[in-house]
This record gives C-alpha cells, sequence and structure tokens, in this order.
C-alpha cells in the first residue's frame, strides 16, 4: 500500500491560500491548513506539511517583489523547505530551510 494514499494532494498557488491558515482545496471549498496530513510538492518530491506560522515577524516583505506581508498571511513549513504565497506577485516563494534546530532546544 503506498504511504501517500493516506494524504490529500493539491495543485497549490498563491491563490490556493487564504488568510490565516485557510487554504481552497481540490473541491473549491474553503479548508483549514493543517487539518489535515497534506503533501506539497517541492523540488520533485513531497514534503510533508508541520506547521503554519504568520508571515508576520518572520518576512518584512516578500523576497521576490518585496511587496508588503498581508494581514493573515502565512508560511507553510514542512519537513524540508517552507513556503510563502504572496499575495501580491502571486507567486510561491519557497526556500530551503535553513533554521539550525539545535539552536531551539
Ligand atoms: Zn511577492
Amino acid at each position: 500500500m503506498d504511504d501517500e494514499t493516506k494524504y490529500t494532494q493539491h495543485i497549490m498557488t498563491a491563490k490556493s491560500f487564504l488568510p490565516h491558515g485557510k487554504y481552497v482545496n481540490g473541491n473549491g471549498d474553503v479548508d483549514e491548513l493543517g487539518r489535515e496530513p497534506m503533501l506539497i510538492p517541492f523540488k520533485g518530491s513531497n514534503r510533508e506539511l508541520l506547521a503554519v506560522v504568520p508571515a508576520e515577524g518572520i518576512l518584512e516583505c516578500c523576497p521576490l517583489c518585496e511587496g508588503d506581508i498581508h494581514e493573515g498571511a502565512i508560511v507553510v513549513i514542512t519537513d524540508s523547505h517552507n513556503l510563502f504565497p504572496c499575495w501580491e506577485c502571486n507567486k510561491l516563494v519557497e526556500q530551503l530551510i535553513e533554521i539550525d534546530l539545535d539552536g531551539l532546544e
């Protein structure tokens, strides 16, 4: 049995993400990120969604377009990267995680 069958998979765009950790799921309904296990494709493989955190405090502005961080904007954290849906340039800004996890203990 393929392990991925327990996950819901979505084609994500910046517009799939809504303020305060909501998103539009594959059926066009609004759902809450992290409520169900979710895989997000990144660099050819699927990454597991671990957490959703407010973008304010992490980002000063969009790293791509330098647009404002909107109220309710979020950063999605997976097991190996983070993803910021920018509603100014409508791009998914993806970065490898460079946080030193040892430093958080
Ligand atoms: Zn942007």
